[in-house]
């Protein structure tokens, strides 16, 4: 009931009368004024004024199921939210779950993420309270050589909820990076299960640096956080819910064609690598080219000296010629 009564408070600016949500729950005034008081002693702040009822005044910075979902808006996606305090990373989680056989659409959120990983065996950090780690569980029917695209959709959902809840523009540094003034803000980490024809399960692990001010001397050149590009503090329930917004309709247009055809023209309008120089890593024979935009594929076009080459993500990360971007 506290997330429903979380739900009734935000539809309106003004005053909810004990006496209304009573009607609407079918509960007692004495069970109404227990789940406010449980709310209260997470954090919200809530006013009980006598003659006109509870009003919401601030929301804070928690993330908890009941919060998620008192604000979700998406069909399916979050469908099922699995929230802990802490978690080893949301993405090992998801796996374990998704072999447990937990729906299509689960949502797995964390609040600290004690050894997030980037691609390769690389780390991501997640400071407790300062960031957002979660990951989308999906059961799709593709072929398994189709998966690695919906990384792209997933960082096409990332800038799109950013901008949305921020007006901040960031881009992408191919395929998956989000980065705001040419710093990274986000990384994503699909992972798959699959047959040789047949995907069992995909999970789509999100790290974005919300409120972090502080990040290792390895890459505190190459890292951001959103709170200190806006200037202000960003509620990071709000911000997630904006991004499963974002991928739910994202996702939906991708399994019509099963590729990102759709995408490509505005993917191409928030990549920082179009039109420049890059070092391609590519652990077999590094070279260095042009970018000029995406594939249909997701494929990174590259204009070398001699030839136009078409570089898969996966393995291959791709460098500004003087720096991270
Ligand atoms: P790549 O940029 O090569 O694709 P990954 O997506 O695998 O790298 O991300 C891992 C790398 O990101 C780490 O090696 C580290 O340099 C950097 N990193 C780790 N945690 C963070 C963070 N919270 N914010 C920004 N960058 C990070």
């Amino acid at each position: 009931m506290k997330v429903e009564i979380l739900a009734a408070l935000r539809e309106t600016d003004g005053y909810v009368s004990g006496q209304d949500l009573c009607e609407k729950f079918g509960v007692s005034r004495t069970a109404i004024w227990k789940a406010i008081n449980q709310l209260k002693l997470s954090g919200y702040e809530i006013e009980a004024v006598q003659n006109r009822g509870y009003r919401i005044v601030s929301t804070p910075d928690i993330l908890s199921e009941n919060e998620l979902r008192s604000i979700r808006k998406t069909k399916w996606l979050g469908n099922k939210i699995i929230y802990e305090p802490v978690m080893v990373s949301t993405n090992t989680k998801a796996m374990q779950l998704a072999e447990e056989g937990v729906p299509h659409g689960t949502l797995v959120v964390t609040d600290k993420q004690m050894s997030g990983r980037g691609r390769r065996g690389r780390k991501w950090e997640t400071p407790a309270g300062l960031a957002i780690a979660m990951t989308f569980l999906l059961r799709p029917d593709i072929i398994p050589n189709n998966a690695s695209m919906l990384t792209i959709v997933a960082a096409m959902a990332v800038v799109k909820g950013i901008e949305a809840e921020t007006g901040l523009r960031a881009g992408i540094k191919w395929p998956n990076d989000v980065v705001i003034n040419r710093k990274k803000v986000c990384g994503i980490l699909t992972e798959m299960s699959a047959q040789s024809d047949y995907v069992n399960h995909i999970v789509i692990g999100i790290g974005i640096n919300v409120h972090v001010n502080e990040f290792p001397e390895e890459f505190q050149d190459m890292a951001t956080s959103l709170d200190s590009e806006y200037g202000k503090k960003i509620n990071r329930s709000a911000l997630i819910e904006r991004i499963c917004e974002f991928f739910e309709d994202y996702y939906e247009v991708f399994l019509q064609t099963e590729d990102l055809a759709a995408f490509v023209k505005e993917y191409n309008s928030y990549l920082v690598n179009l039109n420049q120089s890059v070092r391609v890593l590519d652990p077999k024979e590094p070279f260095e080219g042009k970018a000029r935009g995406i594939t249909a594929r997701g494929e990174l076009l590259v204009d070398t000296w001699e030839s136009r080459r078409l570089v898969s993500s996966g393995e291959v990360s791709v460098r500004g010629l003087y720096g991270y971007v």
